[in-house]
């Protein structure tokens, strides 16, 4: 790359990590499909194991692929350092657990991915690590959670299902006042329209799985570094600031200072719960950054048109999506992504539940199923699927009534995403 001058996004999306592979001249990023590295001699392995030097030994917890992509999802966010793991779900796990010790708690915005609520309400719950709830939309709700013991605020940049956008520099000040860092899952907007760092974002997670991906063909997830936090301002963070037995009493924040976050996830929590990415998922998720500022246009300019035209149809009750100008997110959406709402909205159907079963079965074009952030259209309909078998409050609290349906909107031509909704909405 040439050094006189910052690359731009699209750049660092297609080079950022990457170069021509110095054993064979390769240009793709080749596929390092091998668990172990051989070692150039015993001085060289201890010193891979002290981790004095940088370099590989296993690749449960680094890979030459792997790597490439953890530098390129690192530029694009604007971190010092990233950790690819196997998914969205593992990064999450492995980022609090350089965090929390049994009995600490963190707050959460109550607006998340369904995973999430869950892996956050339950299986947190094993390692004695407690959530406490805050309304999305209220940075003081956030502020009257905290505690002694709360290591950390967890927000979407955009959230799911509804796409709402979060105001991140109001809950960051919270947490910055605190002594706390914010962690945001910037999944659904993905760096192209929000940089969650640039706004006082400490650590950024991601389901690779979904827009980075973006063909619906990969599960992976990464955690990336801000490189912005003092994890020695106090003595909350042992990981951090504490000697390290395994590793000859080394302090990591000491020894790796504003990349410490992502080495501390790396060497204690992915070396020993070992979710790691595959090779080839790696290759996969480098292969998808590529073009992730073109698609993120173009479902963001179809994800408009569709939502335009929803918002006139005389069976449809309501359309919530931030890019119109007309919707309550619109102000915090020109305020933090200017370029486009996302992908991922909800609207609901005049005739309810009923109408909601026959829309989606109507659908051709659109696919039905669980996920988000596809080059496919998506649909799902909650009340009849994920959120079955809540109870109607509970189903509303979430955004899944009986009427919501939801919709991720691919980059198809977009004449073609609007006949389908035609269609099936004259079958509803
Ligand atoms: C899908 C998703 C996750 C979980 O990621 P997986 O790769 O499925 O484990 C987390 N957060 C958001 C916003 C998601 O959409």
């Amino acid at each position: 790359m040439q050094h006189d001058r910052t690359p731009g996004f699209d750049t660092l999306s297609i080079h950022a990590g990457a170069k021509p592979d110095p054993a064979t001249g390769a240009r793709a990023t080749p596929i390092y499909q091998t668990t172990s590295y051989v070692f150039e001699d015993t001085d060289h392995a201890a010193s891979l194991f002290g981790l004095q030097a940088f370099g590989n030994i296993y690749s449960r917890i680094t890979n030459p692929t792997a790597a490439v992509l953890e530098e390129r999802i690192a530029a694009l966010e604007g971190g010092t350092a990233a950790l690819a793991v196997a998914s969205g779900h593992a990064a999450q796990m492995i980022a609090f657990h350089a965090l929390m010790r049994p009995g600490d708690n963190f707050i959460a915005a109550t607006k998340l991915y369904g995973g999430s609520i869950n892996q956050f309400g339950h299986s947190f719950q094993s390692f004695d690590w407690q959530v406490r709830w805050a309304d999305a939309g209220d940075p003081s709700a956030f502020e009257a959670q905290i505690d002694e013991r709360t290591r950390a605020i967890f927000i979407e940049s955009l959230a799911n299902p509804g796409g709402i956008f979060l105001d991140i520099e109001a809950i960051a000040d919270v947490a910055h006042r605190h002594g706390l860092p914010l962690i945001v899952d910037n999944t659904m907007a993905t760096p192209y329209l929000v940089k969650p760092v640039d706004h006082g974002a400490d650590i950024v997670t991601h389901s690779l799985t979904k827009f980075i991906g973006g063909h619906g063909n990969s599960v992976g997830g990464i955690i990336v570094d801000g490189g912005t936090f003092d994890w020695s301002q106090s003595n909350a963070y042992p990981m951090l600031t504490e000697p390290r037995p395994e590793y000859g009493g080394m302090v990591l924040h000491e020894t790796f200072g504003n990349f410490a976050f992502a080495i501390a996830c790396r060497v204690v929590g992915l070396r020993d719960f070992g979710p790691a990415i595959s090779p080839f998922n790696a290759f996969m998720f480098i292969t998808g950054a590529e073009t992730l500022p073109l698609r993120m246009q173009r479902h963001c300019d179809n994800a408009l048109a569709v939502a335009r035209w929803l918002k006139t149809h005389e069976k449809v009750a309501w359309v919530s999506y931030a890019g119109l100008e007309d919707d309550p997110g619109h102000a915090l959406m020109q305020r933090y992504s200017p370029k486009g709402a996302g992908a991922v909205f909800t609207f609901g159907l005049k005739d309810g539940f009923e109408a909601g079963v026959r829309f989606v079965e109507g659908l051709e074009l659109f696919s039905h199923l669980a996920n988000i952030g596809d080059t496919r259209s998506l649909v799902i309909h909650p009340a009849s699927t994920t959120h079955r078998q809540l109870s109607l409050e509970q189903q509303a609290a979430a955004g899944a009534g009986p009427d919501v349906v939801r919709l991720s909107i691919g980059i198809e031509t977009v004449d073609d995403i609007v006949a389908d909704l035609e269609q099936a909405l004259q079958k509803a």
